[in-house]
């Protein structure tokens, strides 16, 4: 029987369907819309049961393939996720039936090293069957530019620009990218995360620079979610009591709703997931679009201690608009509206400010022993929240994800704990390493003229 290859869509409609390859390859597509399978490949309850019995990169395979059949040979894809997940995922009980499952233990100490380190073998594979080359430009409030440059660091035939706002991360974030060299370069910029991520849409919209052949690694790129589905399926298998008729909740601190994404993905897929709930710091346009029907992104974005959600108008939001039967384009714009009454049953969406992301991340550590940092911490915070509103029952299994190891942010956890968390080992030594990085004015012709001078 010929194997039929999945399609991937627009989420605006108005761009033919394309293969894996090319929605990995392409990024954004040519309409501005965000990729998406033209149809949700599904597992079985009997499937999903036997990943009970497996290791994060067989689950890693059993999903990739149902993305990937005809597209990557199962003995190209067995190698490739073999090698991207090499580091173990703990899943913490802190009380009852909650857990944190620890998504810190990648080379950059991020949650981003899932979907980074599959999208670039992933990647150079298609780049490698081609003779092609890509230059990746991708912008970052901290963990993303880190988590890429690291996974793409020595590649062939790929050539990597990351933008950062100079004044949103902190010093060890910065030297997680600045410290690699060969072909990652990394340019620092006066502004906010939303500059840098301006500069980078208006370069990938410049028919100019289509001879650069521009590619993107931000959450956009469908190459990202998918990996992001699998830890959602692991943490389940690994957790769940046996009963065939358990549900989950997942707790997911969220920025740019790539994480959401890929565990809506995931339920849309059969994982029996009782309730996400959506946990954002300050920038609260979605749980208020929740609440209000009415979207309204966030013109700036609110500078929260949990850096790397500080985003007020998450890209991956047509996405999810998409998945509830409604559509709305790349700038919020909403034509059709999704189902809010499902959105409400699916998900519980919650802000969480400053002052109780600290007074969270000092309650987990005294009262429980679980050392948090400030994203996961808003995320534990958020459960804790959804589990006292909606009176959830004893023994309801509950997993809140951790995206960072908190020795990324030592800043914070001495103050808060007077301690400086013990650093894993991928992030020791850098102090020790010379930085090379440059500062750009903010402004796209800046920008431009540094890309046509450097890149051919
Ligand atoms: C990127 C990031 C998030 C947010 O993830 P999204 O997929 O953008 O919602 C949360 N925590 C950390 C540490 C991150 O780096």
């Amino acid at each position: 029987m010929e194997n039929k290859k999945l399609l991937f869509r627009s989420t605006n409609g108005n761009s033919p369907a394309v293969s894996f390859e090319q929605a990995l390859l392409k990024g954004l597509a040519p309409d501005g819309g965000l990729y998406m399978p033209e149809e949700m490949p599904s597992f079985s309850p009997e499937e999903i049961l036997e990943f009970s019995n497996m290791e994060y990169h067989e689950i890693a395979f059993a999903v990739g393939k149902k993305f990937l059949e005809g597209e990557v040979p199962e003995e190209d894809l067995r190698k490739i996720v073999m090698d991207a997940y090499d580091y173990k995922v703990p899943l913490e009980k802190v009380i009852d039936n909650q857990f944190v499952m620890r998504l810190d233990r990648g080379p950059t100490a991020s949650f981003k090293d899932f979907a980074a380190r599959m999208m670039g073998r992933l990647m150079q594979y298609f780049l490698n069957r081609n003779n092609g080359k890509l230059l990746i430009l991708t912008a970052t409030s901290g963990d993303t530019g880190s988590a890429i440059a690291n996974a793409f660091y020595g590649l062939d035939n790929v050539e990597v620009v990351v933008l950062f706002p100079e004044k949103e991360v902190t010093d060890r974030q910065r030297k997680q990218m600045t410290t690699l060299g060969k072909n990652i370069s990394i340019l620092a910029l006066d502004g906010k995360f939303d500059d840098c991520q301006a500069l980078v849409k208006q370069a990938f919209g410049d028919s100019d620079l289509d001879y650069l052949n521009l590619s993107s690694a931000n959450s956009i790129n469908i190459g990202r979610l998918i990996p992001q589905t699998v830890y959602y399926f692991y943490s389940f298998a690994k957790l769940r009591s046996g009963d065939i008729n358990e549900q989950v909740v997942f707790s997911v601190p969220s920025g740019n709703f790539g994480d959401l994404c890929g565990g809506l993905i995931a339920k849309s897929m059969g994982l029996p997931v009782k309730k996400f709930v959506v946990a954002t710091n300050e920038n609260d346009e979605y749980p208020k679009f929740v609440k209000s029907g009415f979207y309204e992104k966030l013109v700036p974005s609110r500078n929260c201690i949990s850096s790397a959600m500080n985003v007020g108008h998450p890209s991956n939001i047509p996405r999810l608009v998409q998945m509830y039967g409604g559509k709305m384009d790349e700038n919020g714009n909403i034509s059709q509206a999704p189902d809010m009454d499902n959105i409400r049953k699916d998900m519980y969406a919650v802000s969480i400010n400053d002052a109780d992301t600290e007074l969270m991340i000092s309650d987990a550590y005294k009262e429980h022993g679980l050392l948090l940092e400030p994203h996961g911490s808003v995320g534990w915070a958020g459960l804790q929240k959804f589990v006292k509103d909606e009176a959830i029952k004893q023994g309801q299994l509950c997993i809140s994800l951790e995206t960072a190891h908190p020795a990324k942010f030592p800043e914070k956890i001495i103050e808060i704990l007077s301690f400086d968390p013990e650093l894993p080992p991928s992030l020791q030594g850098l102090e020790d390493l010379e930085e090379s990085y440059e500062h750009l004015e903010t402004g796209y012709e800046v920008f431009k003229n540094f890309l046509t001078k450097n890149y051919s």
